[in-house]
């Protein structure tokens, strides 16, 4: 993809908007985009730089990303509303032709790597209770502020953050950057940048003995040892990302919308949707972080689609769907009778989400019912009767402490550390 109308690529060091910000390292790519963790030297602040590739249709997909995103921050000048945050905007020519360039504020890892992290064996509720409050709020600017709906809701496009500052504290903040030497000493010496990465570099090597001393003693079930528990006490926060996809409630574009996984029962119907979509993934992304497992991981088989196979799931966890529903798409045809069962999947095995949580990943009785009541609502088969953002936030759930000692073996805290794994 690194040619004509494709990705830039660009050398640790290298210059974007006229030397103001320095390229360090790679933090992530997409199917859009490449994005590189750059020191701005205008604020003295790590951000992040998304380099669009240069093809038309690519150019225009950003123009609408910094649209939205140029929205979201306007209405939000404290930037406490639990989005990614745009800096700045501006083109880049590179041999491959002009890129559209988009300054983020630095974020952490996402909640999947979170999830592989603790080997997906879920995230203790506590912790899960945190991020839901954060990503709620976020979809609760987005849809009733803004009217937007993000479409691609998932674990991957939610990105921890911590109000350390990882300029002055990266292994407290988990934001430990890049320790690499810009190549060819484009950087000259005696900058604060070299300062800065001299400091870095000494933490991060502290981090990693931290890390091996912890992990040598998980075996052992003893007491943790101090670096794991100085990260314990950080107030867990994220933030969404990636709104690429994103639209306005009251003119969405695309028919097929979300993520495989996330994707509600009305997108897969084709009957229409709007911001209740958002709370569907939403669902599916905090059982996700406290199971370790996906929700619905449909796979296509002898004599059926995925898309079968997905309603076929969703109804073994939530029950049949009313025939009204499920016959009211336009691709109901497809997939149900005119009675409202399904074509070519006759036998449901029917596994309710309070049992499944119990027999399947172990959870007490209280946390498996009280998780179920929270969740089951935002995956009703009607998108109108689920609950809003706002009034999701207002759930007793959100409020609720368990004791942890019901939990698994190995759910484990949330360690914003981790990135430190990458050093
Ligand atoms: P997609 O194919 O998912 O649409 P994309 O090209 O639009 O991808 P993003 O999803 O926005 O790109 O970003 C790609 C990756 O870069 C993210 O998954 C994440 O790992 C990293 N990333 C993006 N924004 C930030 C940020 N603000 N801070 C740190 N890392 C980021
Ligand atoms: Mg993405
Ligand atoms: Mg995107």
């Amino acid at each position: 993809s690194y040619r004509k109308g494709g990705y830039h690529a660009v050398r640790i060091g290298d210059p974007f908007a006229g030397g103001r910000y320095i390229a360090q390292r790679k933090l992530g790519w997409g199917q859009f985009s490449t994005v590189w963790l750059a020191y701005d030297t205008q604020s003295s602040k790590y951000v992040a730089l998304k380099i669009q590739k240069s093809a038309q249709q690519f150019a225009q997909a950003a123009l609408h990303e910094i649209e939205v995103l140029s929205s979201i921050a306007d209405g939000d000048p404290s930037n406490s509303k639990c989005i990614v945050r745009l800096i700045d905007h501006f083109k880049h020519t590179g041999p491959n032709g002009q890129h559209l360039c988009m300054v983020l504020e630095f974020l952490g890892d996402s909640l999947l790597r979170l999830i592989r992290f603790n080997r997906y064996k879920g995230i203790e509720l506590n912790k899960v209770r945190e991020i839901c409050k954060c990503i709620l709020m976020g979809l609760d600017y987005l849809h009733r502020e803004l009217g937007i709906i993000h479409t691609d809701l998932k674990p991957e496009n939610i990105l921890l953050f911590s109000t350390i500052d990882p300029t002055k504290d990266p292994i407290r903040s988990g934001l430990t950057p890049t320790l690499e030497r810009p190549e060819g000493g484009t950087l000259n010496g005696g900058s604060t940048m070299n300062i800065i990465e001299k400091k870095l570099k000494r933490r991060a090597r502290r981090a990693v003995a931290n890390i091996s001393v912890r992990r040598a003693s998980m075996g052992g079930g003893g007491e943790a040892p101090e670096s794991a528990r100085c990260l314990d006490g950080i107030d867990v926060r994220c933030k969404v990302v990636d709104f690429g996809n994103a639209c306005w409630a009251d003119k969405p574009f695309a028919e097929e919308i979300q993520t495989r996984q996330y994707r509600a029962p009305e997108v897969i119907l084709r009957s229409g949707y709007s911001c209740s979509v958002d709370m569907w993934s939403f669902a599916c992304t905090a059982f996700e972080l406290a199971t370790g497992d996906m929700m619905f991981a449909p796979k296509s088989g002898q004599g059926f689609s995925d898309d079968e196979d997905h309603l076929a799931l969703v109804m073994e966890l939530l029950g049949k769907m009313p025939r009204k529903i499920a016959i009211g798409g336009a691709r109901s045809k497809d997939y149900f009778d005119r009675h409202g069962d399904l074509k070519r999947i006759r036998r449901l095995k029917f596994w309710p989400l309070d049992r499944l949580l119990v027999e399947k990943y172990e959870f007490s009785e209280s946390d498996a019912r009280e998780f179920a009541e929270f969740l089951c609502p935002l995956l009703d088969f009607s998108p109108e009767k689920r609950p809003t953002a706002q009034q999701c936030l207002q759930h007793p759930w959100l409020n609720l402490r368990s004791s942890g000692q019901n939990e698994m073996q190995g759910r484990s805290n949330v360690d914003v550390g981790m990135r430190n794994l990458q050093i």
